[in-house]
């Protein structure tokens, strides 16, 4: 059976940031630091953090007097941060950078006096985290069907920023409906909203091209890795997503001359490691690798951690 491995797959700069803050916090600090909300969107990752003494919260409540304050790469409302800096707890921010990018996006959209559009997934913490940024209220927009149902004058001066784990392509529908409701409408350049997310659904768009079925290593609530494996579907390839080799099922594979591999941008390689040798308990495999784009992209961590 040939195993073809997606290019770019896996961990993003801001993940890779993320992890090393909390690293770096606990090699600086010692055991426990708290991180609110799991920093990325593994188990695997969260595990083996928790193993080294991190402890996850989901309300800073949690997280005792003078301890030191993790927040997600997903960001945080202004609300949290309020809260923490209430509570004078130390506090190092793995907000990814280009998270913070479209926070400060909608910032500047709104003190021009418009209003302000977030396309995102409801629920998810980026989104939680984005609309809590904005002094004013946001309006959340998910598929072009709500942007028909938007109850806002078209006249209206509005802008627009997108959740990072959407793609340009993702995007496109949804932005030209709200070009198409609008007279007066601004929004950021698209191309620059996550390289990691765009990179790595491109790939996979390449990889359907190859192999009769996709497995995208990820966990289920990483809105990228679903995103990576919907890609799969909608190319007409049976794709799964699947946490680890455990999660393997034999009929997924079964007839299958090449199988194609990816991983969500908070999905670990050992976790793709793993998933091959799974599949090797059922087949001998030869693995290859598409050509595909070299990031090279690192983030800077926080001050206070540099030296640790
Ligand atoms: S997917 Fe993009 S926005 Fe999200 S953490 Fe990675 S680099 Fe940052």
């Amino acid at each position: 059976m040939k195993v073809i491995l997606a290019q770019p797959r896996g961990f993003c700069a801001g993940v890779v940031r993320a992890i090393e803050i909390v690293e770096r916090a606990l090699q600086k600090f010692g055991p426990p630091v708290y991180v609110r909300h799991e920093i990325v969107h593994n188990k695997h990752v969260v595990e083996s953090l928790k193993a080294k003494g991190a402890r996850f919260v989901e309300e800073l409540s949690e997280v005792p007097p003078n301890a030191v304050t993790i927040f997600s790469a997903h960001g945080v409302a202004k609300s949290i941060e309020e809260e923490a800096a209430s509570r004078a707890l130390p506090v190092l921010n793995a907000t990814c950078p280009l998270v913070t990018k479209v926070h400060n996006q909608g910032k500047r959209y709104v003190a021009q006096g418009r209003r302000l559009i977030l396309i995102g997934h409801a629920g998810h913490p980026e989104v939680e985290g984005t609309m809590g940024q904005i002094s004013e209220p946001v309006t959340l927009v998910q598929t072009e069907n709500d942007v028909a149902s938007l109850d806002i004058p078209k006249d209206t001066p509005v802008a627009y920023v997108t959740q990072t784990t959407l793609s340009v392509d993702d995007t496109r529908g949804i932005i030209a409906a709200l070009h198409e409701r609008f007279t007066d409408i601004v929004g950021p350049e698209t191309r620059d909203i996550c390289y990691a997310t765009q990179n790595r659904q491109t790939a996979v768009r390449e990889l359907s091209k190859r192999v009769d079925v996709i497995l995208v290593v990820g966990a289920k609530n990483s809105s990228n890795s679903n995103r990576l494996r919907e890609i799969g579907s909608e190319a007409g390839i049976p794709s799964y997503l699947i946490a680890d080799g455990d999660e393997l099922r034999p009929e997924w594979i079964e007839g299958a001359r090449a199988v194609g591999i990816t991983a969500g941008a908070s999905a670990p390689e050992v976790l793709v490691d793993d998933v091959i040798d799974a599949l090797r308990r059922v087949a001998p495999v030869e693995i290859s690798t598409l050509s595909g784009p070299e990031e090279k992209i690192e983030f800077r961590l926080p001050q206070e951690l540099t030296a640790a």
